[in-house]
């Protein structure tokens, strides 16, 4: 039987696709390879498509004996969201719904699915947990909350169980510096300091130095790529053993702001970073730091980078040696 990875060739599908293969899982990839890169997945069967042809997904769910799903395929630009809400929702839901459909007519009953800390909105208590209301601010979050809804129905309706992983800021690269973050336009504060660095880009820009934190900086929950990684095969085994549809949160618990993100990463570089105090980037809220102590206690989730710093070596060791991200892989 096959997990079936949606969008495994991006960010954190990648990552997951290397836990599930070192858990010993036979593992398949569906990607349209839009914004995931092929070298990445390397030896793992790779379907290239789309998840707006329902004749492709019925294609992959024939040719393989899919136990469970996890579903990362989506667009994941907050800016872009505001600019064309069209695509997100068609992308990131309605898109989605292909992927439900296509699973309840091959029985496939188990889905972990790729949620956001973005569902939330702007905070109204912080550490966020699960039981925060849930108002998002933009299209990004919004789709995602749609999908997250859709769950629930489709359990009801069709016994489809599915646990909604809601991410915090994904950071790092696995130790083995072959795979990485590398966005086409990166738009992602760790990548971008490191970029800088790197002399791609002359200064990183710091988003907003008015905001009521303690150094005027945002402040944001920066978790582990790999730690995340670890939650979906927790997720899974959950679903096997008959756990029923739920959410967790996936974060650190510590927040770091702006500007303690450039001190780490000077820390780990010895490097002096070029910053420019720029105006606030709209729709950032000033503090997002989770509350995951539901995906600890219920998941056994245990997170195993601690520090900021230990998550920012296993980036630079990644950017460092792939300057061009996946570029020259590419065949
Ligand atoms: N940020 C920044 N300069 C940049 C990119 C990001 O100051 O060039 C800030 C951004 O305003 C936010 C934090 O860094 O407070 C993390 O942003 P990122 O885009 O990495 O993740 P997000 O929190 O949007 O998911």
């Amino acid at each position: 039987m096959a997990i079936l990875v949606t969008g495994g060739a991006g960010y954190i599908g990648s990552h997951t696709v290397r836990a599930l293969q070192k858990q010993g899982q036979d593992v398949v990839v569906l990607d349209n390879l839009h914004k995931g890169h092929r070298a990445s997945v390397r030896d793992i069967p790779l379907h290239v498509g789309d998840l707006a042809d329902p004749s492709f997904l019925d294609m992959v769910f024939g040719q393989h004996a899919v136990e469970a799903v996890v579903h990362f395929a989506a667009l994941s630009l907050v800016g872009e969201s505001v600019e064309y809400p069209n695509r997100y929702f068609r992308n990131n839901a309605a898109y989605a719904l292909n992927l439900l459909d296509a699973m309840v007519e091959h029985q496939v009953d188990k889905l972990v699915f790729s949620s956001t800390a973005a569902v939330y909105g702007e905070p109204v208590k912080v550490p966020i947990d699960e039981g925060h209301p849930k108002s998002p601010t933009n299209p990004y979050g919004e789709s995602k909350s749609m999908v997250e809804t859709m769950l629930r129905r489709y359990e009801e309706a069709f016994g489809l169980r599915s646990i909604s992983l809601r991410y915090f800021n994904a950071a790092g690269a696995d130790p083995s510096g072959d795979i990485g973050e590398d966005h086409q336009p990166e738009t992602h504060l760790i990548p971008i300091i490191l970029q800088t660095l790197l002399g791609k880009r002359s200064h990183v820009k710091i988003f907003g130095t008015d905001y009521p934190t303690d150094d005027g900086t945002c402040v944001r929950d920066y978790i582990h790529v790999n730690d995340l990684s670890d939650a979906h095969l927790l997720a899974l085994d959950a679903l096997s053993q008959g756990c029923g549809t739920s959410a967790y949160n996936l974060g650190s618990g510590c927040g770091y702001s702006v500007r303690q993100v450039i001190d780490a990463v000077e820390a780990v570089t010895g490097e002096q970073v070029p910053v420019a105090e720029s105006p606030r980037r709209p729709g950032d809220p000033a503090v997002l730091v989770a509350s995951s102590s539901r995906a600890r206690s219920e998941l056994g989730w245990e997170p195993q980078y601690e520090s900021l710093q230990a998550i920012v070596e296993t980036a630079w060791h990644w950017h460092k040696n792939h300057p061009n991200g996946y570029e020259e892989e590419t065949p």
